[in-house]
């Protein structure tokens, strides 16, 4: 075994028992959960990660009793009928090698179901419904029921529990005094607030005994007022040790907070701080969360003696191997998680499976695979996008003699472009990871190549995969031939210079990235710790109560206008968990916002256009146009025509919805059946 990766390859010993390295796979809801076959689905998905040597996994959420589900019948443990259930998923993640935890999820006011428990009957900005009060009897009950959980789960032979008292869930909630005005044993002071889940921690132990693994997962930095002191975390850690806890978890932010602590815009490791600071004060295992996606930022963590483990969620949808990858000193091979959730988090949150952009198979591991083919043919991939690096990728990791044109200069294609945003430089290692993969199983790449049909019939190929993207729309406006007019691809692709007032012409996807691209410059906060917490209001001194303060927001570079025909929210079809950081980003840098904008014509002067009932000139130096896309497929049409075996993926098929994700996924199925 050779890496470099020292610390974060060691095993860990819990005392009775040891973890063979120092990598957790976080817990993420995926609703694989929520299926009739889901368990079944979710024993191959945990058991390919824990092939792939990660030290211990740990579920996604399950809830101890009705009240706590997340949403109307969502998973729950609490009988024993439902242990066989489970009993498929640790006979699966035992064979191959792993450990596994069962996450204890009580969503309290969070619960989308309707009969939601609060300690104090206090609505959450995000949630429909109000909770009721809890009785003390209630209390009493929730305590034995989360015990009773943990039992059940280690009978259906699970390594511990993780008991979920982060991110404004229930035990957060009483721990808070945001949400716990309570004046009983529960409430009041500090002591009183975190009754509840010590009283669940030490019954907890008291009746599994000392050989079961209990991870503790501590709300460090709660991001909204009123949250818990630094001091009070401090106390928290110590008495939750004392109770019996075997690892604390380190939680970030709540649901409801305004701070975005996942999102791509969130520097590599840069909520690892938190943990680090709680480092010294207990004797059991602190584990560092949060946008840690390569194994040299997990190194570096623990080497710096921020954490004693790490804990990555998402980077395990986009690769189950990163562990093994990382031992073998495969590193280049790791497809890495660029915190996009495009596939996972917003999937879960319209009640769809999880997945991820950049690996389809993701929860999809008994329905997608990509075996050897008995048939090798020669295959031709035209557009080294996303879609064209994929299918020719898979293509040829299946066995196929694969050819790859590109026109332009590099692999890549619209990724090039996202890479520059600030806040998407992640999307380069996209680009590296199938640069790798391509090289690894002999792809013959032809860059600066554009592939005509006859061209392309002249080489005898099998099969075509025709993934040649879309060029920019031309809108029909007065003054588009104007030198100040410009489109989005020569402003991130090419580098043309922009003037210091800007005309953004189209508020999609694109023209929200290409403000984000105008507006800095400087020290990108995406990249800096510091900086991304003093942007975003992060109290790194931990003053005070839920360490937030006023941001702290450098100028904007330029003044911009970001513009639509149509009505409504700008945005509204971004992202549903990241939708929210784009627009605020963009408020941060007074970007302004015109809709029901219609464009008159573009002159030395600027822009003329007529916006509430008015004839307004915005006096640009620059128009950007971002007007969405069009399909480039006439060689498809060609080849079609021509009778040959052709296939027809991403922006190339439907330019409507450009979507990498999409892209990728139409790649990795018609790669797998070819
Ligand atoms: P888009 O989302 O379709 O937006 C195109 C914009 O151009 C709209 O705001 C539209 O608004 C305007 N427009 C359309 N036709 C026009 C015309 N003839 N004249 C003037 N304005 C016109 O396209 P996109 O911004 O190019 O993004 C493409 C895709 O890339 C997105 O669908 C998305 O999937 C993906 N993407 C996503 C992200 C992300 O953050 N998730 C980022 C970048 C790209 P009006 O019709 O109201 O004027
Ligand atoms: Fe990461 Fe995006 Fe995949 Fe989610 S969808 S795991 S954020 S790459």
């Amino acid at each position: 075994m050779s890496s470099s990766y020292d610390h974060l390859l060691q095993p860990i010993d819990l005392g009775f028992t040891s973890l063979k390295n120092r990598v957790i796979m976080g817990s993420m809801h995926t609703m694989l959960e929520e299926l009739p076959d889901g368990f079944e689905r979710a024993a191959v998905y945990y058991a390919e990660r824990a092939k792939g040597e990660v030290g211990l996994i740990i579920t996604g959420g399950i809830s101890p009793n009705t009240e706590g589900v997340v949403a109307p019948h969502a998973a729950k443990l609490t009988n024993t009928e439902e242990v066989a259930q489970h009993r498929l998923i640790t006979d699966a993640v035992h064979e191959a090698g792993g450990k596994i935890c069962m996450q204890i999820l009580h969503t309290g006011r969070y619960s989308y179901a309707q009969d939601l428990v609060a300690p104090s009957p206090i609505q959450a900005p995000i949630n429909f419904f109000k909770p009721r009060e809890m009785s003390l009897a209630d209390i009493d009950r929730t305590i034995d029921d989360f015990v009773k959980c943990a039992s059940l789960a280690s009978e259906a032979g699970y390594d511990g529990v993780e008991i979920m008292g982060s991110e404004g869930y229930l035990i957060n909630q009483f721990i808070a005094l945001r949400t716990n005005h309570r004046t009983d044993e529960y409430g009041g002071s500090y002591e009183n607030r975190i009754r509840f889940p010590l009283e669940i921690i030490r019954k907890t132990r008291q009746t599994l005994g000392e050989s079961f693994i209990i991870v503790y997962r501590l709300s460090m930095l709660d991001l909204v007022e009123d949250g818990s002191t630094w001091k009070e975390v401090v106390h928290l850690a110590k008495e939750v040790e004392k109770a019996g806890a075997t690892i604390i978890n380190t939680g970030i932010g709540w649901h409801e907070a305004r701070i975005p602590t996942i999102a791509t815009v969130v520097p590599r490791g840069g909520f690892s701080w938190v943990t680090g600071k709680l480092m010294g004060e207990v004797n059991i295992p602190l584990v560092a969360v949060n946008r840690i996606n390569t194994p040299e930022i997990a190194e570096k963590i623990i080497a710096e003696g921020q954490a004693d483990m790490v804990s990555l969620a998402r980077p395990f949808l986009a690769d189950a191997e990163f562990v093994k990858k990382a031992m073998e000193g495969r590193r280049d091979e790791i497809n890495t998680c660029i915190a996009c959730n495009q596939a996972c988090l917003d999937h879960t949150f319209q009640m769809q499976v999880s997945s991820c952009l950049v690996n389809p198979r993701a929860c999809h591991e008994t329905e997608l695979n990509y075996p050897k083919t008995q048939h090798k043919k020669k295959v031709a991939v035209v557009g080294a996008g996303p879609a064209g690096m994929a299918a020719a990728s898979i293509a040829a990791e299946r066995g196929h003699h694969v050819t790859l044109f590109e026109s332009g200069r590099e692999l890549g294609g619209q990724f090039n472009m996202a890479k520059v945003i600030p806040g998407k430089e992640e999307y380069a290692e996209t680009i590296r990871y199938y640069r790798v993969m391509l090289d690894k199983h002999q792809v013959d790449i032809r860059l600066n190549t554009r592939a005509t049909s006859s061209m392309l019939q002249a080489g005898n190929f099998d099969e075509y995969i025709i993934a040649t993207g879309v060029t920019p729309r031309v809108p029909e406006i007065e003054g588009m031939d104007h030198q100040k007019v410009l489109n989005y691809a020569e402003v991130l692709y090419d580098k043309k210079v922009v003037g210091s007032s800007v005309a953004i012409i189209g508020s999609g996807g694109i023209g929200f990235d290409v403000a984000e691209y105008l507006a800095h410059e400087g020290i990108l906060p995406s990249l800096h710790v510091q900086e991304y917490m003093d942007e975003w209001g992060v109290d790194m001194s931990y003053q005070n109560a839920g360490a937030i303060k006023p941001p702290e927001i450098e100028p904007p570079a330029r003044e911009i206008y970001l513009l639509k025909r149509s009505g409504g929210k700008h945005g509204k079809d971004l992202g549903k968990t990241t939708g929210w950081i784009h627009r605020a980003s963009l408020k941060m840098k007074k970007v302004k916002m015109l809709a029901n904008v219609n464009y008159e014509r573009i002159d030395d002067e600027g822009l003329h256009i007529f916006h509430d009932d008015q004839q307004k000139v915005l006096k640009v130096d620059t128009v950007v146009i971002c007007a969405g896309q069009e399909s480039l497929r006439k060689l498809y049409d060609e080849l079609d025509k021509a009778g040959e075996t052709v296939h027809l993926i991403g922006g190339a098929k439907k330019a409507a919805e450009l979507d990498a994700k999409r892209a990728i996924y139409e790649a990795a199925h018609v790669a797998a059946k070819i």
